[in-house]
């Protein structure tokens, strides 16, 4: 039997929850029935979300850590930052899944069922969902399944990754400064790409020690490893160390148009959706920011197609994801002349995309401008 609810939202993950959450427990949708649904029990620690705010926030009873200042290092620069008024908070994914999940049971609109979707089909009106164990349809679909492949099918955007594997240490000495993160470290070898180490220091002897990229290809599992275990002993001088936990992760970083895919009665969200920053990776802020103006986009009863708009952050983001893409070694220089030249609090702002245009020529001029013209250039040339 074919099962009917208004919306149907796919995946239960940063984006799923946080929508879920968001319609349920606003009154405007009260007659609305709403199914979530994932593969998944969402019961393991399987991410950590890190990300700036200026003082209190919506996540702060789940916070795991928060900090107020950051570290950035590159060839020569060197330097601590108070971040004031923002702090850098940190949550754990099964605080945030149990969280999330306990709020959406008190939603009596919604259900939750852990189910597999093998297909999704547009009807004349609807959209028609199959799963493992049964069939649904709705009005609504928001679906957070990503295809990693989909950007990888043209070539207009480059598609570089965030990646990194991390690993939780408990070291047997003092070793962290367990007040400051470690925002990018780019003083390690570059190998011809954009390479940091990132570190979440939860007290002297315990922190996530994170080794990044932001470039166009994975590497073998053993390279990460390896630049982990040289940083902890020639540049952290730490010998003896358990690793508690690991985590990996690959984030899409790329101006491709997610939102093609959208039609009047289905929207990608999450990563899925574009919905992550392209020059950083960043998605969970952006993401309940997204969620919040969603949610006034359905109160309007707008097509879901007309909801994803380009901006001028758009364009900052694609100009800086050519230059990486053409010289991936140069992300330590414009990083370095960022961090040199400019506030923590501006480029938290202008990654926030908050920032007036003079602002963003304040930003824009820090870094070396040849890149950057040469790369606007070849967009002039080949399309925006
Ligand atoms: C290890 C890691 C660390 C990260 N750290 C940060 C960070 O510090 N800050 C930040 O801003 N971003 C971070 N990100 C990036 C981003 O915030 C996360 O990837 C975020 O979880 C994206 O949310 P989402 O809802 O789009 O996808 P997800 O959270 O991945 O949710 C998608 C859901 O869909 C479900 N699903 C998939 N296929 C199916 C199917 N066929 N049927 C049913 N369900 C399905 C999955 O089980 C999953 O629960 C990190 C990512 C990773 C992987």
């Amino acid at each position: 039997m074919i099962q009917t609810y208004d919306y149907i939202i796919i995946g239960a993950g940063a984006a799923g929850l946080l929508l879920a959450d968001a319609i349920g427990k606003d009154p405007f949708f009260k007659e609305k029935s709403i199914l979530l649904l994932d593969k998944d029990a969402k019961q393991t620690n399987d991410r950590t979300w890190c990300f700036w705010e200026k003082d209190e926030g919506d996540f702060d009873d789940i916070l795991f850590r928060t900090w107020h200042s950051i570290f950035f290092a590159g060839k020569k620069l060197r330097q601590e930052y108070s971040i004031a008024p923002y702090r850098y908070k940190m949550i754990k994914g099964e605080d945030f899944y149990a969280s999330y999940l306990r709020k959406i049971a008190q939603h009596k609109n919604i259900a939750f069922v852990q189910d597999e979707v093998i297909s999704i089909e547009k009807t004349t009106s609807h959209q028609l969902i199959k799963t493992q164990n049964t069939t649904y349809i709705a009005e609504k679909v928001f679906n957070s399944i990503y295809d990693y492949k989909e950007p990888l099918l043209q070539k207009k955007y480059p598609v570089l990754q965030q990646h990194f594997i991390g690993w939780f240490v408990k070291t047997d000495q003092a070793a962290f400064h367990e007040k400051t993160a470690t925002f990018m470290d780019f003083s390690i070898a570059q190998k011809g790409n954009t390479r940091f180490m990132y570190i979440l220091p939860f007290s002297e002897t315990e922190a996530l020690v994170e080794y990044t990229l932001f470039s166009e290809k994975l590497l073998e599992k053993s390279e990460y490893e390896e630049a982990i275990k040289k940083y902890l002993n020639d540049d952290l001088g730490i010998r003896n160390y358990e690793i508690t936990e690991t985590e990996k992760g690959s984030i899409p970083m790329t101006c491709f148009n997610f939102a093609q895919k959208n039609t009047e009665t289905i929207l990608y969200i999450g990563t899925a959706g574009g919905w992550t920053k392209a020059s950083t990776g960043y998605t969970f802020m952006s993401t309940s920011k997204k969620v919040k103006k969603l949610v006034a986009h359905l109160k309007n009863e707008q097509p879901l197609n007309t909801f994803n708009k380009k901006d001028k952050f758009w364009f900052y983001d694609l100009l800086l994801l050519d230059v990486l893409f053409a010289n991936n070694a140069l992300g330590q220089s414009i990083f370095e002349l960022l961090f040199k030249k400019r506030s923590p609090q501006l480029i938290f702002k202008f990654l926030d995309e908050e920032t007036s245009f003079l602002e963003d020529f304040k930003f824009i001029s820090s870094p070396p401008p040849w890149p950057f013209m040469k790369a606007l250039l070849n967009r002039i040339k080949t399309g925006f």
